[in-house]
């Protein structure tokens, strides 16, 4: 088999980055109205007094771990397949662990890797082509783009309770158009942020407990259904134990799991461990 393989991450025309802009401009508006608006709205004395200022330290924070680790997410490489790369003779090729090729790529491709048709080239433990940083999600960039998600499901919640304790517990002059129309398009924005953020982070951390990908989960689904038709109780095969599972992902070490660029403990992104 050949070992052509064609380079490149996502697109790189102005159609792809308007999504990337799109969020970029959501968090900034969501900075803005929530500290310099309903915060200092909210708050006796304004932002600078001192509740005002822990409140948006603590939100300047949340915003700028929120803006970097997406930075990482679509910068990072989400994981190529090394160019040397072929399946291991002296392994045998175990149930679903088994390397495939790719007829696209015309090259052999790992495990729990896939082709991306954004992309063109095959994405190590591939989870999903994300519009939203136009980019792969896959084994070197799942971590930031976790972080990312918590991170955004946190502020987005954040702003959303500071919006409403400023709408109820103070005055406004709703009789001014421009006024209501901000409060309303606000409220609107930071609710859909809050709950669509926390949906996606209660699934991957679903997906991060069962050690499992987006990609991977279709297949579970089906082959769970199959095994139960038939009697059997079945286990996705890489879900090696709540804890091995997180760390896989997160490392070893606790005190790195939200830092997105604490990536040191990845491997090659070629072999994983399955359950017995
Ligand atoms: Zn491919
Ligand atoms: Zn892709």
């Amino acid at each position: 088999m050949g070992r052509k393989r064609r380079k490149g991450g996502g697109g790189n025309g102005v159609l792809q980055s308007l999504p990337v802009l799109a969020v970029v401009a959501a968090m900034g508006f969501d900075f803005y109205a929530t500290v310099f608006v309903f915060l200092d709205h909210w708050i006796a004395g304004g932002v600078q007094s001192d509740r005002g200022l822990f409140h948006a330290g603590v939100f300047t924070w949340i915003t700028f771990m929120c803006f970097f680790s997406f930075f990482v997410a679509a910068v990072s490489d989400p994981g190529s397949v090394p160019a040397n790369y072929g399946p291991d003779a002296e392994n045998p090729q175990k149930e679903g662990t088994k390397s495939r090729s790719c007829e696209k790529c015309d090259a052999y491709k790992p495990p729990r890797s896939h082709h991306c048709r954004v992309c063109k080239r095959c994405v190590l433990k591939m989870d999903h082509h994300c519009l939203w940083i136009n980019n792969c999600v896959g084994y070197s960039n799942y971590k930031p783009f976790l972080i990312f998600v918590l991170y955004a499901a946190i502020g987005s919640l954040y702003s959303t309770v500071i919006f409403f304790c400023d709408l109820f517990q103070t005055n406004h002059d709703f009789t001014m158009r421009s006024t209501a129309l901000f409060y309303v398009l606000s409220g609107c924005l930071l609710i859909f942020l809050s709950l669509t953020m926390s949906t996606l982070l209660g699934w991957h951390i679903y997906l991060l407990t069962k050690n499992m990908t987006t990609i991977e989960f279709r297949g579970f689904l089906r082959d769970k259904w199959l095994a139960e038709k038939s009697g059997e109780k079945y286990r996705h095969r890489f879900d090696i134990g709540l804890r091995n599972n997180i760390t896989q992902v997160l490392g070893p070490n606790i005190l790195k799991w939200l830092c997105p660029t604490s990536l040191g403990h990845l491997k090659d992104g070629t072999q994983f461990p399955v359950s017995s």
